[in-house]
Order: C-alpha cells, then sequence, then structure tokens
C-alpha cells in the first residue's frame, strides 16, 4: 500500500494514524509532542523527524491539527516545499472554511489535490474508525481520497467543492449546541415542575420533542445510561471544542450575512459556562449551569 504522511498525531489523530497502518498503508507519523509521536510508533507507524521528512515520498498526506493558523502555517511551510507533484492532502482538522478554501486553492495552484475532511465523532469513534468525514473537494480529487478515508470511518460524504467540508461541519454542530441546550432547559423546567425525569425523557423521546441530543447523548443520569451524564459528564465532547465550533460558525455567519441568533446565544452561554470551569467537562453538562446546581471545584 501507499505511504501516507500524518502530522498531528493528539487524541484524534493517534487513532485514526493507527486505524490507516491496520488497514495496511505504511504510515510516516510527525507531531510537535514527542510522547504523541511515540504512542503512534506503538501503534505501528514509522516516527519522521519532521513535517518535511514525512511528507517527502509520501502518495498521500493527512494532517489533524487544532485549529486554521496551525492548518496554514504547516501547508505553506513545510508541505508543499516538500511534497511529490499530484500528491493528495487531506486535512481532517476543524476550521474555518476561509482557511480551508485559501490552503485548497494554494495546493491545486501548485499541481497538487486537496479535499476539506473534517469528522464528526469523538475520540472513540476516531480509534474505532467509525468517524463521519464530510469532504469537500473536486470529485477526482474525492475519489482518490474516499477508499483512504474509509480505513477510519463508517461514512464518507462528498459535500462539495473545497470548503463545503467545513461549512458541513459548523452548520451540524451550531445545530447540536442549539438542541443541547434547548433539551436541558426542557429537562431542567421538567424538574421544577416535578416530573419525573424518567418520564419525561419516555414522552419526549417518542414525541415531537425528540433530538439526538435527547435520544443519543441525553444530558441527565439516567434514562441513557452510556452518556457523559452518567459519568459526571467527563468528556465525551469538550464544552471548548463546542465552544470553538460554535465561534466558527458566527465567524462564518458574520462573513456570510446570515441570521443566526440562536447560535449566537449558543456561543455565550457555552462561552460563560467555560468561564465558570466547565471547559473541560463535556457539552451537556451545561444543564448543571441551567438548572442552577452548577458549583466550580
Ligand atoms: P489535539 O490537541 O489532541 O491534537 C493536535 C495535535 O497537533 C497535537 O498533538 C499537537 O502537538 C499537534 N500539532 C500542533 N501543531 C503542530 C505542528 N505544527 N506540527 C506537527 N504537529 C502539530 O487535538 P484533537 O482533539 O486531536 O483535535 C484535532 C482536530 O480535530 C481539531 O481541529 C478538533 O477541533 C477536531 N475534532 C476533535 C474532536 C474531539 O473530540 N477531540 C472531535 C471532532 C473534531
Amino acid at each position: 500500500m501507499a505511504i501516507i504522511a500524518f502530522i498531528g498525531l493528539g487524541n484524534m489523530g493517534s487513532g485514526m494514524a493507527a486505524n490507516l497502518v491496520k488497514a495496511g498503508h505504511e504510515v510516516r507519523a510527525f507531531d510537535l509532542s514527542a510522547t504523541a509521536l511515540a504512542h503512534a510508533v506503538e501503534s505501528g507507524a514509522k516516527a519522521a523527524k519532521s513535517t518535511a521528512d514525512a511528507v517527502s515520498g509520501a502518495a498521500a498526506v493527512v494532517t489533524m491539527l487544532p485549529a486554521g493558523k496551525h492548518v496554514r502555517a504547516v501547508y505553506a511551510g513545510d508541505v508543499f516545499p516538500n511534497a511529490a507533484p499530484g500528491t493528495l492532502f487531506l486535512d481532517c482538522s476543524t476550521i474555518d472554511v476561509d482557511s480551508a478554501r485559501f490552503v485548497g486553492k494554494a495546493a491545486v495552484d501548485q499541481g497538487f489535490r486537496f479535499v476539506d475532511a473534517p469528522v464528526s465523532g469523538g475520540v472513540a469513534a476516531a480509534a474505532a474508525g467509525t468517524l463521519t468525514f464530510m469532504v469537500g473537494g473536486a470529485e477526482a480529487d474525492f475519489a482518490v481520497a474516499e477508499p483512504i478515508l474509509q480505513a477510519m470511518g463508517k461514512a464518507i460524504l462528498h459535500a462539495g467543492d473545497t470548503g463545503a467540508g467545513q461549512a458541513a461541519k459548523i452548520c451540524n454542530n451550531m445545530l447540536l449546541g442549539i438542541t443541547m441546550i434547548g433539551t436541558c432547559e426542557a429537562f431542567a423546567l421538567a424538574e421544577k415542575l416535578g416530573l419525573d425525569q424518567q418520564k419525561f425523557f419516555d414522552i419526549s423521546s417518542k414525541a415531537s420533542g425528540q433530538s439526538w441530543s435527547m435520544t443519543s447523548y441525553c444530558p441527565v443520569a439516567g434514562p441513557m445510561p452510556g452518556t457523559p451524564a452518567n459519568h459526571d459528564y467527563k468528556p465525551g465532547f469538550a464544552t471548548g471544542m463546542m465552544l470553538k465550533d460554535l465561534k466558527l460558525a458566527q465567524d462564518a455567519a458574520q462573513a456570510s450575512g446570515a441570521s443566526t441568533p440562536l447560535g449566537a446565544q449558543a456561543e455565550a452561554l457555552y462561552a460563560m459556562f467555560g468561564n465558570l470551569g466547565g471547559q473541560d467537562l463535556d457539552f451537556s453538562a451545561i444543564y448543571k449551569m441551567l438548572n442552577g446546581s452548577w458549583k466550580a471545584d
């Protein structure tokens, strides 16, 4: 199988790189953190000395980095000057649409292939190879990217041209933030009205209030045994991560002129909860702020 360079082996990237190894690819890994790199080597990847070293001679490059500024810097500084012509780049980081389009255009202008391919699903899905990829890029580049992404995911969806994957991701997560807050408010009101939470779940999950936030990720302990609410709100998907995506959505709304008042409110509420000490808890823990039981440690 082809050599794949993998840059960014943090919480998500480590599991994704391990799944590429399992699928039979030779993975050349690099991360600024020696610990992250050592972890990837334990999973069968080969350690590269630098991004330049990882990228040289690779048929494809996967990046899983924190934010747009890292993606811009890594591609311009180390990837473009060292990759062979025609190399496929897959940026799986969650970043702003403008950065995805900027890096994608620069790649294509220099004779490379590029897709933005952010993911839905957290650390557990990255480790299990069950991520959902939302992909932006030309049809021909999507066709080359799809088999690589299949080794790391259960659903690979083509959203449109470059940047469309990031657009789909931030719109989806803005909706998730809004429905989670709404679900928490409904449970908090039910509690004040003396309505048993299990009873409210049983009714609303079969009525028009049903949503993914209620029936796949219920924010109160009890109705769904596996959710973070049952484990002291250990993430899961951390409040800080949700806030990052809501900020990206608001930046995009401002830049495009879209009206997203509930998205703005969700961002403000998650920023408040983060400032109160909820930053590293699962995003469903905002329930505790809304029902008045929140106490920072
Ligand atoms: P992380 O911080 O754990 O990992 C990022 C890694 O990139 C770190 O190991 C860091 O050392 C490395 N890095 C930073 N700059 C670098 C550089 N210049 N060269 C090489 N390595 C560099 O983050 P994560 O949780 O793995 O998230 C990665 C991306 O995936 C983010 O964009 C995040 O929003 C997105 N995401 C995360 C989750 C989640 O649940 N963690 C879910 C969906 C999407």
